[in-house]
């Protein structure tokens, strides 16, 4: 049996290319040398893979940023504002991702959003002119010539069509017509070039499969698959889905002239059911998605294998897979030093899901039950589970999540909070955290390194939020922030201090361009051990008499951001997690903090693609968790959320439902398209819609936040507004920060004088 994986991480195992990219960002090394050091990364990855017998290698799963902006660059889909600056290619390509200020001119980055259900961000193709949509990248080529010259044949992964139809922006209906007929010959063109320099399998990600799919979904699908294999020349094409099954075009696809078909056995919880209904096409490859490309947990072989059995009796033609794209989980194990051998055994990063690969076809094809692999795997797994916290199962057992409600309700609570605090129309805030500068991290790592004393790291951190909490008096803030300098990462501190978490040394994930994370991975029933945030949150609101945010995570997102236990449901991970956090927002309380922020940033991320799931699998237990983190607090303390990089406007009921006092959004890059929702289901929080994008390294001009803020109040009332930036501003500098906060304390300012 042939092994295969979807596509490779690319930031290296010690994330040489985030390192490489941000030295060339900073102009410490030339261009040459970071695409050398490109250079050597893909060729240590296919290496790797090869080494561990994989036969179906991919290329063009590198990406200096981001694998859609990759494909939009391919394509010519290069707004001209852009093409304007005059940059060489790769700056240009830089430009797109993150905006670009300097002698040859001022652009903004391209929206930024989640790809599909992950923690993983791609670029929104802007589509300026459908016309001009054609084939002129060199990319992909390159990568493949360059692994060929190496020995290596592998395929050529690129996104699909139909997704990336679907992923593009358009500014009208007309343009998306043109674009199919121009990206249809665009693909075309691509597969002409690939069988011209000798490529033979071709891997058209198709994601978008797995989400809910109407009839005109099908006839385009149908349309543009028809057009595209009718002239694929002897090109072998992989058609790749992934993130869930194709339940509704898997009679569809199998009819298609593909030679192979991936589905994910992992995620897609109806995709065995599918080809036991529907069957198999004998004449094309299975790619069968069973090894968890999401999640570090090892694979349990007995349950793969009875996949795989229940396969063979429709078809023998299968390929051993991953569920989808390695990039979503850490790079290897190796690293990990720290973790006592008998918790490592249980885990698996993407190295190791190679071996797991190796070792499922060796079961396989010596066709034994017994074989000692599979032997010890099954005992491995039977020792797996750790002691459990029977009362706080109890009590979450008997919970009735549809009531779970803060009293007064949210206007008598409105009041007594405008009494209470006393802010000014339109009131100004951050969303926490403030650059994590250089000093910031080589404190936290001098502490952790032993090398300085817990008063001494105290005393800087101390130091930091003084001259921050001075920064926001001076600047005019009305709601502060202590700057969340001692926070390595928002649901890695929290999870430190919780009972119930494991945590690796290097198991960094991809997040966004150069930015990676490190999910703490849930390892038994959370619990809450002592108070986390109140001795710096009482130390930062002793300073000054303006009210000081406390600043927690909800358990959405902790549970979201981290690796969830495969044998414990969401549903009451997140509930563990909610007691936890509700009994560190009732010790903040007690301590006199008056509002505080619990961040959902990740709510919207684990949504399930499709509508039908949205509420039974997930909005019932994740509204009623957040619900219950605050439930006991008192009327007057003000309780804010904080959400990021997705369209909400799809569930704007069921934020409104989570009851906070406040949300803010990030919105500056999606161009508020929420402000119309909002209207429209007459939300009642209070809102801070961001009004400029912190992602992004510009500085924005008093008169373009006035702008926004001025369309913002044209849609909300007055009262209900905030003004804030869109997101944490923990990835930007000092410089940039200070500039951009003047600015939106000044527009404030105008603003509130017109509006008064
Ligand atoms: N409070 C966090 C911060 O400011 C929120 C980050 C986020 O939304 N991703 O960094
Ligand atoms: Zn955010």
């Amino acid at each position: 049996m042939q092994v295969s994986t979807i596509s490779y991480p690319r930031i290296g195992a010690k994330r040489e290319l985030k390192f490489g990219i941000e030295k060339y960002f900073k102009g410490e090394i030339s261009q040459a040398e970071l695409l050398n050091l490109a250079k050597d990364l893909r060729q240590v990855h296919w290496s790797e893979q090869a080494k561990n017998k994989i036969d179906f290698l991919s290329c063009n799963d590198f990406s200096f940023y981001d694998n859609i902006l990759d494909a939009a660059v391919l394509f010519n889909i290069v707004p001209k504002r852009y093409k304007d600056l005059g940059l060489d290619s790769l700056d240009e390509y830089f430009a797109l991702a993150r905006g670009y200020q300097g002698d040859k001119g001022d652009v903004k980055a391209l929206a930024m959003k989640k790809w599909f259900n992950t923690n993983y961000h791609y670029l929104v193709p802007e589509c300026e002119d459908a016309s001009k949509i054609a084939l002129v990248g060199e990319k992909i080529f390159n990568e493949f010539l360059e692994a060929k010259a190496l020995g290596y044949r592998p395929k050529v992964v690129i996104v699909g069509i139909f997704t990336l139809l679907k992923l593009i922006s358009f500014s009208n209906d007309k343009d998306f017509n043109v674009a199919c007929e121009s990206l249809l010959k665009a693909y075309l063109a691509l597969l002409g070039r690939l069988k011209d320099i000798g490529v033979e399998w071709i891997q058209f990600d198709e994601p978008a499969l797995v989400c809910d799919l109407d009839s005109h979904d099908k006839e385009l699908l149908g349309r543009l698959y028809g057009a595209l294999l009718a002239h694929k020349n002897g090109l072998k094409v992989l058609l790749q889905t992934y993130f869930g099954d194709i339940r509704d075009c898997y009679e569809q696809v199998l009819g298609f002239d593909v030679d192979a078909i991936g589905l994910d056995f992992v995620e897609g919880i109806q995709s065995l059911d599918l080809v036991q209904k529907y069957g198999f096409d004998t004449n094309k490859i299975l790619f069968a998605g069973i090894v968890n490309g999401k999640n570090i947990y090892k694979n349990q072989y007995a349950k793969s294998l009875k996949v795989i059995t229940e396969l063979q009796k429709i078809t023998q033609r299968i390929v051993l897979n991953t569920s989808c794209s390695l990039l979503h989980v850490p790079y290897t194990l190796q690293n990990e030093t720290k973790l006592p051998a008998k918790t490592l055994q249980h885990l698996a990063f993407a190295q190791e899901k190679l071996q797991e690969l190796n070792e499922l076809r060796e079961i396989i094809d010596t066709g034994n039950s017994t074989h000692k692999l599979l032997e010890s795997n099954t005992t491995l797994h039977a020792h797996r589970l750790e002691s459990r916290n029977d009362e706080l199962n109890k009590k979450i057992a008997q919970l009735d999540l549809g009531n779970i409600k803060r009293l007064p309700s949210f206007k008598e609570r409105q009041s007594v909070q405008k009494q209470a605090l006393n802010l000014p129309l339109l009131p100004t805030t951050t969303i926490g955290s403030f650059p994590q500068t250089s000093d910031v991290r080589a404190n936290r790592l001098a502490f952790k390194q032993g090398k300085i004393s817990l008063e001494e790291y105290t005393a800087f951190n101390q130091a930091k939020i003084k001259e921050c909490v001075k920064l926001q008096e001076d600047l005019g803030f009305d709601v502060l922030v202590h700057g969340e300098f001692e926070r390595n990462d928002m649901v890695e501190y929290f999870g430190e201090s919780l009972e119930g978490f494991i945590f690796t040394q290097n198991g960094w994930v991809q997040s966004y361009g150069t930015r990676c994370v490190k999910p703490p991975v849930v390892w038994g029933d959370v619990s809450w051990k002592q108070p986390i945030t109140a001795p710096y949150t009482t130390y930062a609101q002793s300073l000054t008499s303006k009210p000081m945010k406390g600043m927690l995570t909800g358990p959405v997102t902790i549970l979201n951001w981290s690796f969830p236990r495969e044998d414990i449901s969401l549903k009451d991970s997140a509930l563990q997690i909610a007691f936890a956090i509700a009994q560190e927002v009732l010790d903040l309380e007690s301590k006199g903090i008056k509002v505080i922020q619990i961040d959902e940033a990740a709510l919207r991320e684990k949504l399930p693609l499709r509508k039908g799931d949205w509420h039974t699998q997930y909005l019932s237990w994740a509204i009623p968790a957040f619900n219950l983190v605050h439930k006991d607090v008192k009327p007057q303390t003000q309780i804010h959320t904080h959400m990021c990089y997705s369209e909400f406007n799809d569930i704007i009921k069921e934020i409104d439902a989570m009851d906070a006092d406040v949300i803010s959004f990030e919105a500056s890059r999606s161009n508020l398209e929420l402000l119309d929702a909002l209207v429209a289901n007459h939300f009642q929080t209070e809102v801070g819609p961001g009004v400029y994008d912190i992602h992004s390294p510009r500085v924005p001009k008093v008169e373009e936040i006035k702008t926004t803020l001025k369309a913002i109040l044209s849609k909300l009332p007055k009262e209900q507004v905030w003004v804030n930036p869109d997101c944490g501003l923990k990835t930007r500098n000092n410089p940039e920060v200070v500039e951009s906060l003047k600015h939106l304390i000044q527009a404030t300012k105008e603003i509130r004088e017109e509006w008064r």
